[in-house]
C-alpha cells in the first residue's frame, strides 16, 4: 500500500486510483502526431507503479524507447461524483509532481493494433511522484510553470495555462466516469519535449508553487 504526505501536515492518504490525462496540452499532442479528441482521453496506472521522490526507474526489458512526461498532480481530498466546475478545487487535498513514463514503441505498436495501451503506462516504477503541497498553498493551478531537467539540462518546459482543460475542467469530467474518493491521484497531461530516456539519466521535474521531484534510471 502505497501513501501520499502532504508537506506539513500529520495526516497520510493511502492512495486509491491513478487517473492519468493524454493529449491536455496542444504542442504535444502535435509532436506526436496524433489527433485533438473531442473527449478528454482518460486512462489509470496501478498504484503498484508508483515510487517516491529519489527512487530509481527500472525501464522494463521489452522497451527500447521510454519517454518522459512531467506532469501536475492533484491529489483528491473528498468524496465525489458528477463534480461541477465551480465546487472542483474544493475536492482538492493537495498538488505534486508526478512523472508520466510512457514506453512509446509498446503503445505504439498496440496502438496500431486497436488494443488498449495501459501496459505502456503502468508498468512498476512508471509513475515517480513527489510528496504534495496543501492545495491553498498553490494560487491559481491553471497558471503555473512546470520544467524538467535531464542531466541538468532542460527537456519540457511550460506552463498549466497551456492546457486544454483547466484542473477544474479535469476534476469534473474524471468524476463523471469514476466516483473520486481521498487518495485518488489525477495527473493533467504534460507539455511539449518528450523524449527518451536512459540508463544512468538524473531527471528532475519542478513545478512552480509544487516543488521537485527526482529520481534516477537503472
Ligand atoms: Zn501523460
Amino acid at each position: 500500500m502505497h501513501h501520499i504526505k502532504i508537506k506539513g501536515a500529520d495526516e497520510t492518504y493511502a492512495v486509491g486510483k491513478i487517473v492519468c490525462l493524454g493529449r491536455n496540452y496542444l504542442d504535444h499532442i502535435r509532436e506526436l502526431g496524433n489527433k485533438v479528441p473531442d473527449r478528454a482521453v482518460i486512462f489509470c496506472k496501478p498504484a503498484s507503479s508508483l515510487i517516491s521522490d529519489g527512487g530509481t526507474i527500472r525501464i522494463p526489458e521489452y522497451s527500447d524507447n521510454c519517454h518522459h512526461e512531467l506532469e501536475l498532480a492533484l491529489l483528491v481530498g473528498k468524496t465525489g461524483k458528477n463534480i461541477t466546475t465551480d465546487k472542483a478545487l474544493s475536492y482538492l487535498a493537495g498538488y505534486g509532481v508526478a512523472l508520466d513514463l510512457t514506453l512509446r514503441d509498446l503503445q505504439d505498436e498496440l496502438k496500431s493494433k486497436g488494443m488498449p495501451w495501459e501496459i505502456a503506462k503502468g508498468f512498476d516504477t512508471s509513475c515517480p511522484l513527489s510528496d504534495f503541497v496543501p492545495a491553498d498553498s498553490v494560487t491559481n493551478p491553471n497558471n503555473i510553470q512546470l520544467t524538467l531537467k535531464i542531466n541538468g539540462q532542460v527537456r519540457q518546459q511550460g506552463t498549466t495555462a497551456q492546457m486544454m482543460r483547466s484542473v477544474e475542467e479535469i476534476i469534473a469530467e474524471v468524476s463523471t466516469f469514476y466516483t473520486l474518493e481521498p487518495g485518488d491521484i489525477i495527473l493533467t497531461g504534460t507539455p511539449a519535449g518528450v523524449s527518451r530516456i536512459q540508463s544512468g539519466d538524473q531527471l528532475e521535474g519542478t513545478i512552480e508553487q509544487v516543488g521537485t521531484l527526482r529520481a534516477t534510471v537503472a
